[in-house]
């Protein structure tokens, strides 16, 4: 049970002031359903505004509060910006530009004659200035608007920074006093605050220690519940599963196997074989191969006369899963079901029957596999494909399935530094697939300035005439989602106009059905050109597609990058990846360009990135999905997990049941970063 002194944490969104129906949305979009999730909801960075009397006083670049009569609206045509034409006191000229949704706000906000003040970033187009989504505009009876120093947040459609800043405030009033759960001594080094005014700092300002304090807490939290699922896991009993070879032999594998993947089945036929259950997590970069090391694993376990499962992170990826495997299983009598959240009616449920009486050997399928209506009638075995997506905890609740805790393979394809393994996968045993199958081309990489975009536009139409497909992956542009979509749909609109109607786009605003059907278009080879934001980060496999644009390169993660990348040299054709990047670049995002073209090692360029990037970023960057993390970023990660790790060793070596006053406290640590699954596993938890 939750400790008590959470609850008022764990209360939903609804009861801050301002929060109905219509912000519940956007809100959840953020991940911020309670009252915890906005307290946490820390701020990316912060600005300094300048107040100025008018444009003359600030610089190209600045941030600043500035008062502006509003003179014309000026709408352009389809999906083009909307611009408000202001006038500073001086007569000089400012646009206020705007794109997608944006425009309707900022037309009532904004009418032609009044004036307001506004606030955001002077920029330059053309001959003339402009602010693009100013951050807040206000009525200019008012006192000017923003502090001079203020938090930027993370936004979805819908909501402003002043709301969310008036949201955080608010969850700042309601926390709790609570236990210290660091260990006194270190706190005193680190000159941390305590946790209630870590949280008041860190927005509040660039605070250092209070965000390494609240990353810390994090990370002492993963750690500590990993640390508890090993001691679970050491205590149970699994089924000892024994294959004898009878069906991993009726495979027709169509090449032969890699020694690292040799290796690899026998390091988890030498697991499955033991009592207490696996805990293995399987590393290979993109391409090298798990799909056949997952299936030898579960051939073992429906040898043994079990059940096998295998998880995938969305819908597409576990039918792709589903149709590798069961071409891979023709002709070895084993049944194989695909099950995953869109499956109603007889269908499910003649899949629910059959996991229950057994005729089902291996279901693959997303976390739908795991709704309390499944049962099975004997799984031994789960494979988890890109466990980041799930996190520990959702995969105990997988393993609280059986009679028996079940064997667990994870895998990931995400290249993680060596430092890191311990954060995401804590004391998972770790086999890794560290040789890429023969044959395989490397993939020709360029860099190409976005100015040269027209011959890359001629390059696709000549690669389009040899019969090849190709990929076009849209840029990051903003902070909001909304921004990115945009962009991307104005880039699939200039494409279509060039190539016709076989071009699709896919988005993460699409509906699942109609992202699978432009998926499919593009995987039978009916449509040429996919454009996309990143969700085809994880997923497609089409081999006849050789060729990837990827726009504002520099704004990826190399790890990233390297995940896109993965896409194309699939089949047996030579692969070309153009990286398009802006004309001015850091030189760290030189360096890390160049790094794309010379490598194709992921495990290298994981380790150089977090190298380049270093201590770059004051408040580090959100890396979307590549941990388990929302707080700590890859610098804190790298800086703080060893001392966490100590900590939570010691922590367990004295008071294993967290029992006496620090445990207790640790309870709580665990509870409110929802490790709560660790806390369960002590006996009498
Ligand atoms: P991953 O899941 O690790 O990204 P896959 O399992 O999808 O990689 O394998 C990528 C491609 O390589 C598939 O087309 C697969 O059939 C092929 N492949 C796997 N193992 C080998 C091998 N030992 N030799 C040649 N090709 C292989
Ligand atoms: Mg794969």
């Amino acid at each position: 049970m939750r400790p008590e002194a959470l609850n008022s944490l764990f209360v939903e969104v609804d009861v801050l002031d301002g929060v109905g129906p219509k912000l519940r949305r956007p809100l959840e979009k953020l991940g911020l359903t309670r009252i915890k999730d906005v307290a946490y909801h820390l701020p990316d960075r912060f600005v300094e505004r300048r107040a100025v009397a008018n444009l003359d006083e600030a610089g190209v670049g600045e941030n600043i509060i500035v008062s502006l009569t509003v003179r014309e609206h000026r709408a352009s045509g389809g999906r083009g910006p909307f611009r408000v034409i202001t006038e500073d006191v001086l007569g000089n000229h400012c646009a206020l530009t705007y794109f997608g949704r944006a425009s309707y706000t900022a037309k009532k906000q904004l009418p032609v004659g009044e004036r307001r003040w506004v606030a955001g970033r002077l920029d330059q187009y053309g001959q003339s200035l402009q602010i693009v989504h100013p951050e807040h505009v206000s009525e200019s009876t008012s006192a000017p608007l923003g502090q001079l120093r203020e938090a930027v947040y993370p936004l979805s459609e819908g909501l402003t920074q002043g709301r969310i800043t008036g949201l955080v405030q608010q969850a700042l009033k309601a926390l709790p006093e609570l236990p210290e759960w660091i260990e006194p001594g270190l706190l005193d080094r680190m000159q941390w605050p305590d946790w209630q005014e870590a949280l008041r700092e860190a927005h509040r300002g660039p605070h250092a220690a209070a965000r390494d304090r609240l990353a810390y807490d994090e990370l002492l939290a993963n750690a500590l519940a990993l640390m508890l699922v090993r001691q679970s896991n050491r205590s149970q009993r699994g089924a000892p599963l024994a294959g004898d070879g009878s069906l991993r032999a009726k495979l027709r594998l169509p090449f032969a196997l890699t020694g690292a993947q040799k290796r690899s089945i026998a390091e988890i036929e030498g697991d499955l074989a033991q009592p207490s259950p696996m805990l293995r997590l399987l590393q290979g970069d993109v391409g090298a191969g798990k799909t056949v090391v997952a299936l030898s694993a579960m051939l073992i376990a429906v040898e043994a006369g079990a059940q096998a499962a295998l998880l995938a992170p969305t819908e597409i990826l576990a039918r792709q899963h589903f149709e590798t495997l069961r071409k891979m299983l023709e002709g070895t009598g084993v049944e194989i079901a695909l099950l995953t959240g869109r499956d109603k009616g007889r269908a499910r449920e003649s899949i629910l029957m059959g996991l229950l009486d057994g005729s089902i050997d291996i279901v693959v399928g997303t976390h739908a596999i795991f709704q309390d209506a499944v049962e099975y009638r004997n799984l031994a075995l789960v494979v988890i494909d890109e466990q980041h997506r799930f996190g520990v905890g959702q995969r105990l609740m997988l393993a609280r399935k059986g009679r028996r805790t079940p064997h667990t393979l994870a895998m990931t394809a995400t290249p993680i530094p060596r430092t890191l393994t311990l954060a995401q996968y804590g004391e998972m045993d770790v086999s890794r697939l560290d040789e890429l199958p023969p044959g395989r081309q490397a993939i020709d990489t360029r860099v190409v300035s976005v100015e040269r975009i027209a011959d890359v536009v001629g390059a696709l139409a000549r690669h389009f005439e040899t019969g090849q497909q190709a990929y076009w992956v849209c840029p990051m542009v903003r902070d909001s989602e909304t921004d990115d979509i945009a962009a991307a749909e104005a880039r699939f609109a200039t494409l279509k106009e060039r190539f016709g109607e076989d071009v699709v786009l896919v988005h993460g605003q699409l509906r699942p059905e109609a992202k699978d059907a432009a998926m499919e278009l593009f995987a039978a080879g009916k449509a040429r050109l996919l454009v996309a934001t990143t969700v085809i980060e994880v997923g497609v496999d089409v081999p006849n597609a050789t060729l990837m644009v990827i726009e504002q390169a520099e704004r990826f993660g190399l790890a990233q990058l390297h995940q896109l990348r993965g896409r194309v040299g699939r089949g047996s054709e030579k692969s070309t990846c153009l990286l398009l990047r802006g004309n001015t670049l850091s030189e760290t995002a030189r360096q890390r360009l160049a790094l794309m073209r010379e490598t194709q090692d992921g495990f290298r360029l994981a380790e150089e990135d977090l190298e380049l990037r270093g201590g770059g970023e004051l408040l580090g960057t959100r890396q979307s999905g590549d941990t388990p993390f929302r707080i700590a970023s890859l610098e804190q990660i790298q800086k703080l997990l060893p001392l966490a790790h100590d900590d939570a060793r010691l922590l367990m070596d004295r008071d294993g049941g967290l029992s006496g006053t620090r445990g207790e406290a640790a309870r709580q640590l665990l509870y409110l970063f929802e490790r709560d699954w660790g806390v369960q596993l002590l006996r009498g938890g």
